[in-house]
């Protein structure tokens, strides 16, 4: 079954779904839009968000498999995450297997079309009708191989110098994978991962030696954990969090450094003060922000992600999401998106090594009026 765009009946002009019964049946829908589609439009339909939502919208009609074509800005996306697709990593897990045929979610294939392909209409691209492929039979076969593999977060502590304090932590994050080998441009095929996130773990690294070297220590310990995993799922966060190495409650606040060297000097993203949940971060972000004014030239600091429901779901995307899930008081900073994210480009000359000095010296201040505050920050 074609489905053209998977455009519902939201969409003014078409309806994609409109009398095709899905179930059962392998469902072609592309990431694009028609011809004619003015540019803001397009963009949003090509957009990565946007392959979610369509399989969103073809999951109820309980199909055996879907295959989502990318177009436009998606083909980037395709180049970049296909040798990535190919091997997958999860934790470890002790629950049984489930069979191929008690899946809940069908098998979900992405590609890029291409003319005269057997998976569209043969009038492609003119003929973009939703439709029936007639006497056409998908077959697919995967080969699954797993291999155990080991990975490991580093974590370090500064034992904090109140006794009363000192069993209490104020934790820092950074993750210290990245997405590894990439399809070659300009013959460079690995990714360094300089601002994603070199930055963050190499500030935490600063933090942890200005801390440890302090003629007076903060009363409440420190703990850094640079995770493993974080672009695989916050995989490192995930495990470290469920088996923390030190009590999960003891962990006072949890302030994650992701991707924090690059973009206007000026410009910081808070995330977490206001998407998490129950107000458990709200605390943190106002001594952020009394932090931060005491500052002779504060950040500018920029608040539009911090929602669980922004479409781009900034708030889930890196490892105080998972501390966040312990009811751990979290602030996660970074200084945002670029053109170079998860791209061989990502490299460590377009780090602004000042604007990353203050945004550590940021932290380093943040951390220690937690660390310093007989008060939990809740
Ligand atoms: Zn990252």
């Amino acid at each position: 079954m074609f489905v053209g765009y998977g455009l519902t009946q939201n969409n003014p002009k078409r309806d994609d779904f409109a009398g095709l019964n899905l179930t059962g049946k392998v469902v072609v829908v592309v990431n694009g839009a028609p011809a004619g589609t003015d540019s803001a439009r397009r963009e949003q339909l090509e957009a990565q968000g946007a392959i979610s939502d369509r399989i969103g919208q073809i999951l109820p009609h309980r199909p055996a498999a879907i295959i989502v074509l990318l177009t436009g800005k998606g083909t980037e996306l395709f180049e970049q995450s296909a040798p990535q697709l190919e091997r997958a990593v999860a934790l470890r897990t002790n629950a049984p297997e489930v069979p191929e045929s008690e899946r809940v979610i069908p098998m979900i294939m992405l590609g890029v079309p291409v003319v005269g392909s057997p998976l569209l209409p043969t009038g492609w691209p003119t003929d973009d009708k939703p439709q029936v492929l007639t006497g056409r039979k998908f077959t697919a076969h995967v080969e699954q191989v797993k291999t155990p593999i080991t990975g490991y977060n580093v974590a370090a502590v500064v034992r904090g110098s109140d006794p009363s304090l000192r069993n209490t932590y104020v934790a820092y994050g950074a993750h210290y994978d990245h997405v590894g080998i990439l399809n070659a441009v300009g013959g460079d095929s690995i990714a360094n991962g300089a601002d994603d996130d070199g930055s963050g773990s190499m500030s935490l690294l600063a933090i942890a030696r200005v801390m440890q070297q302090a003629p007076v220590k903060p009363r409440r310990s420190v703990l850094f954990v640079w995770h493993i995993g974080e672009e695989k799922g916050l995989l490192g966060s995930s495990w470290f969090t469920d088996h923390p190495t030190v009590p999960i409650d003891s962990i006072v606040a949890q302030l994650n450094a992701d991707m924090i060297g690059r973009n206007a000097d000026t410009l910081l993203y808070v995330v977490g003060p206001l998407a998490a949940p129950n107000n458990q971060s709200k605390r943190l972000g106002a001594i952020l922000d009394s932090v931060n004014a005491a500052f002779p030239t504060p950040f500018r600091l920029n608040r539009e992600w911090d929602s669980a429901t922004h479409p781009e779901h900034i708030y889930e995307r890196s490892d105080h999401f998972n501390y966040a899930r312990k009811g751990i008081p979290i602030v996660f900073v970074t200084t945002g998106l670029h053109d170079d994210y998860h791209k061989v480009s990502d490299e460590a000359r377009k780090i602004d090594f000042a604007k990353l000095a203050r945004v550590t010296r940021l932290m380093t201040e943040m951390g220690r009026a937690v660390a310093n505050s007989p008060k939990r920050p809740r």
